[in-house]
């Protein structure tokens, strides 16, 4: 099962990513998880990512694209994956759409989450109180949103039309439970 999920920062996509990880056994592939950990590590990549990462900015695509191919010679990505925070820009998304199509491969599902942005910015701000991190400040919010605006929702219409039957809008402001379940109905139709 290859799944896409598309939203906002601060969506709930990381969240739900970890529900489906489980029902389907196959690995989240979350782009921001991954430079991270390499920020921790102090890798070359963490150290080149860290200043974009920290002030909101998206992370150069040659670095993200460098770090994908070698995600997804991975063995644990033969059975699919769930794609969390990529593609965020054009480019990212041609990668992923001639890496599948090189593979013979497709997605099986597309959610973009939808959700105000104002409810957005709440939950940014409540998870920084439990989670430190450094682009959780009310400032660089405002610039993740924007970067969502400006590079990765175009990306989602370029999904929305290309995938059409495949894509699904989900309403991202609800309880996580009842998002969860949204989630199963929808795909347990496409495993039939
Ligand atoms: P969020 O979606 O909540 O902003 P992420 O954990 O997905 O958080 O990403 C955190 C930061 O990592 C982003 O603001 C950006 O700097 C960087 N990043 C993550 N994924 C990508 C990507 N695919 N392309 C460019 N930058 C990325």
């Amino acid at each position: 099962m290859r799944i896409l999920l598309l939203g906002p920062p601060g969506g709930g996509k990381g969240t739900q990513s970890k529900f489906l990880m489980e029902k389907f056994n196959i690995p989240q592939i979350s782009t921001g998880d991954m430079l991270r950990a390499h920020v921790k590590k102090n890798t070359e990549l963490g150290k080149k990512a860290k200043e974009f990462m920290n002030k909101g900015e998206l992370v150069t695509d040659s670095l993200i694209l460098d770090m994908m191919e070698v995600r997804f010679k991975d063995n644990d990505c033969k059975n699919g994956y769930i794609l969390d925070g990529f593609p965020r820009t054009f480019p990212q998304s041609e990668f992923l759409l001639t890496f599948l199509e090189q593979n013979k491969l497709s997605l099986d599902i597309i959610f973009d989450f939808k959700i105000d942005f104002r409810i957005v910015q709440e939950r940014i701000m409540e998870r920084s109180k439990l989670q430190k991190r450094s682009d959780d400040s009310i400032d660089v919010i405002k610039v993740r949103l924007d970067k969502y605006i400006q590079e990765t929702y175009p990306v989602s219409q370029v999904f929305g039309s290309k995938f059409a039957d495949k894509y699904k809008v989900i309403d991202a402001s609800k309880q996580i439970l009842e998002i969860q379940k949204e989630l199963m109905k929808i795909l347990k139709k496409v495993e039939n």
